[in-house]
């Protein structure tokens, strides 16, 4: 039995552990050296890790190819954008996490490429933009506007133009959507979310898929691990690992959440809209009363987490737009809401309670 004839929920579970001899620990170890006896396979712990082999055996089975851990999930953004040579050009979405929206507006201003800004979720619009284009930024279901985009048509539109297409997995998870198999090159994903679970920890990821060209960029990408120095502490990658072994648990219990709490947004009075894509477990609504309107709504919750990041056990809200750094394309009321895996029944009433005020 291979592990590729494993289901994923066996898998997460099952790989990164040490091998079976008698007398081994059924966990992988938590590596804590900086340097290694000479002449192994690894010399220095800024280019090589067992506990980070562990974790990329486990994520890079998931998403189907190699994965590359690294100190976060903006160390892997900057690790793919660094794909792209000086005076590159990059299609890119108005709306995505804020973080890679500011990177791609700073290297634009600094004249380090050229940025299309498109909207992914129109397909066509996009497929003309990439014409011409070095590399192609998608993140869907994007943050937090949860936009989809046809990931395959315009993985494809890429691959004949010659650029290099990127998915940013975080919303998703492998569990949802495996963008390599969808003819994406490269996954990233901010680990610190649903992948690790317990905002306990930053961490972020790149996967590449198989043959000449996915070993060719994750060689890249490792080369810009070794040098840019942005690697991965071992006792957050042994968590991060812990972590993912419940991730099939944790998101289907979120995601029953999330859909029972969209459906009664829906009809809620104090909601004007509700987006949810139909699967994961993000929700985004708008409330009357602009910004001070969704502020209160979010700071009147007791069992919700009024904060920032997403992904945990416990639910969190948030106004996207109190960032200075948030697109415009994101309205001054949604608040953004990470439904954990509380009881559904407790989670409506303190929401209910909130929004009535
Ligand atoms: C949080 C997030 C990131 C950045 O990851 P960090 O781990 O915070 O550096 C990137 N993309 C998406 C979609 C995110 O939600």
């Amino acid at each position: 039995m291979t592990h590729q004839d494993l289901s994923p929920a066996t898998r997460l579970v099952s790989l990164g552990r040490q091998e079976r001899i008698p007398g081994a620990g059924v966990n992988a170890r938590l590596e804590l050296s900086s340097t290694y006896v000479a002449d192994g396979p690894v010399n220095y712990a800024r280019a090589g890790n067992p506990t980070w082999s562990a974790f990329e055996e486990a994520l890079g089975s998931l998403e189907g190819g190699d994965a590359l851990v690294f100190a976060s999930g903006m160390a892997a953004v900057a690790a793919a954008l660094s794909l792209v040579d000086h005076g590159g050009v990059v299609v890119a979405p108005r709306s995505a996490y804020n973080g890679t929206v500011a990177t791609l507006l700073d290297a634009e201003r600094d004249g380090r490429f050229e940025v299309r800004w498109v909207d992914p979720a129109d397909t066509s619009a996009t497929v003309d933009a990439v014409e011409g284009s070095d590399l192609v930024w998608l993140e869907s279901p994007s943050n937090p506007l949860l936009e989809v985009a046809d990931l395959t048509a315009l993985a494809s539109a890429a691959s004949r133009a010659g650029a290099i297409s990127v998915c940013d997995n975080t919303f998703a998870t492998p569990l949802v959507q495996r963008p390599l198999a969808l003819g994406v090159d490269v996954v990233v994903h901010s680990v610190t979310k649903y992948l690790s679970g317990h905002s306990d920890l930053i961490l972020g990821a790149t996967v590449t898929g198989a043959g000449d060209r996915g070993r060719n960029l994750h060689d890249r990408l490792s080369h810009h691990r070794l040098l840019g120095g942005a690697i991965a502490g071992p006792m957050e990658t042994w968590l991060a690992l812990r972590g993912l072994r419940t991730l099939h648990v944790r998101l289907e219990r979120a995601t029953a959440n999330a859909r029972e709490l969209a459906d009664r947004l829906a009809r809620h009075p104090h909601v004007q809209r509700v987006r949810y894509p139909g699967f994961g477990a993000i929700v985004s609504i708008e409330v009357p009363g602009g910004a001070d309107g969704a502020e209160r709504v979010a700071g009147a919750t007791q069992l919700w987490t009024h904060s920032t990041s997403l992904g945990g056990v416990e639910s969190q809200i948030e106004r996207r737009r109190r960032h200075p750094a948030e697109p415009v394309a994101v309205p001054q009321e949604l608040l953004r809401l990470s439904v954990g895996i509380e009881d559904v029944e407790d989670l409506w009433a303190d929401l209910d309670q909130a929004l009535v005020g």
